[in-house]
């Protein structure tokens, strides 16, 4: 990120005749000149311009510039500055994002860095500082205030809150039994695949394979990611494997053939008449081969389905994934401001971590690149573990 404001051409150019002394008082310097000799205003001249590192002195040009920039395009006057406007301009810059919309254009630091530079050159030109002002100082703690507040981070989905919000399915039988086993099934890959909520709804009954796990002789969910976000075009293809989970009402594969069965029934009218199986303390999984639905055609693995129970052809969005984990958050009394369509892939790591996993095996699974994602969920995980704050004593 650059400066806020591109330079208009004539502050540009009148700050490109400046020579890099920018922040030495002239006046000053010739005052001694007069008084002493020249080789002692030298050495002054030398000392002074050696007090500041030449990346300090780079870098409070720049913000020189950007303050000049500024007040141009407001129609203020940079030298010297009303400390209004130092305020002003401290605290629009604080607001800006940086390039990609999300992170702040300038850290707290930054920002007090530019606040120097504009007191230094007033300094250099023997003029009071505009920050030592209350607005200026009162505006810089305000700013480093309100980063010290840390972003609420989307509470990750861990394996009890998850059987909370399973908890919350809608009760079986029609009209809400479409809804109950689209909803199990995107909860559980969602949590067991490490899934973003763009890839959920997008993956459809072509990229589900199901093998047998040569250990267990047991059904494994493979799903196939066409689309992420670290590969756009796909050369990569990476694929998530999901084996049955202990008990079936968190076995993927079971909430997958449950899914399926209901998909196969052909119409409306036939799904709104059948009498569904509803127990849910046997796996259905055994032996499970597979759906013909998963034939080419690219039908959604979840399709939108209608408060009357009627299932759409096109699939869900990802806003609207992202939606139904906050709705059964809401319904399990947990905050669904902290429940994102990230939190399941957040979930994943730290219950996995929680489990003894390591860390490249959860990187393998999440398809994470940067450990350093990996470590901030296993922190939060196991909050003690290699912290110093165990040796302490306490
Ligand atoms: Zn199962």
């Amino acid at each position: 990120m650059g400066e806020l404001i591109p330079l208009p051409e004539p502050v540009r150019v009148a700050l490109g005749d400046r020579p890099r002394s920018v922040l030495i008082d002239s006046a000053a310097l010739a005052e001694v000149r007069a008084r002493f000799a020249d080789s002692q205003a030298e050495a002054l001249a030398k000392y002074l311009e050696e007090s500041q590192s030449p990346n300090t002195l780079r870098a409070y040009r720049a913000d020189w510039i950007g303050w000049a920039g500024w007040c141009a395009q407001e129609g203020r006057q940079a030298l010297p500055a009303d400390p209004l406007d130092v305020a002003v301009y401290l605290a629009a810059a604080a607001e800006a994002r940086a390039d990609d919309g999300v992170r702040w254009a300038f850290a707290p630091s930054t920002l007090e860095r530019k606040a120097a530079a504009i007191a230094a050159v007033h300094a250099a030109n023997g003029l009071p500082s505009p920050t030592r002002s209350d607005v200026v100082r009162l505006t810089l703690r305000g700013i480093r205030r309100s980063r010290r507040a840390q972003p609420k981070r989307k509470r990750p989905v861990l394996l009890h809150t998850l059987t909370e919000l399973l908890a919350q399915l809608p009760e079986p039988g029609w009209p809400t039994e479409p809804a109950r086993r689209r909803d199990a099934l995107v909860l559980l890959i969602g949590f067991a695949g490490a899934l973003r909520r763009s890839e959920l709804a997008t993956i459809s009954l072509d990229d589900v394979d199901v093998q047998t796990d040569p250990g267990t002789g047991e059904p494994v969910l493979i799903i196939r990611l066409p689309v992420t976000k670290t590969d756009p075009t796909g050369v990569r293809q990476q694929q998530v494997a999901l084996p049955r989970g202990q008990r079936p009402d968190t076995c993927p594969v079971c909430a997958y053939v449950a899914w399926t069965e209901l998909l196969e029934i052909p119409t409306h009218e036939q799904l709104r008449a059948h009498s569904f199986e509803t127990s849910t303390t046997l796996h259905r999984c055994h032996g499970f081969q597979g759906t013909p639905l998963s034939d080419g055609t690219g039908r959604p693995l979840f399709p939108s389905v209608s408060r009357h129970g009627r299932i759409s052809s096109t699939a869900m969005a990802g806003r609207a994934v992202a939606e139904l984990i906050k709705r059964y958050a809401a319904k399990a009394g947990l905050d669904p401001q902290l429940f994102s369509g990230h939190s399941l892939r957040a979930g994943f790591a730290t219950q996995a971590a929680l489990g003894g996993a390591s860390d490249r095996e959860i990187m393998r699974q999440g398809r994470w690149a940067n450990p350093r994602t990996v470590h901030r969920y296993i922190r939060i995980a196991t909050p003690l573990e290699d912290n110093a704050v165990t040796k302490l004593g306490l």
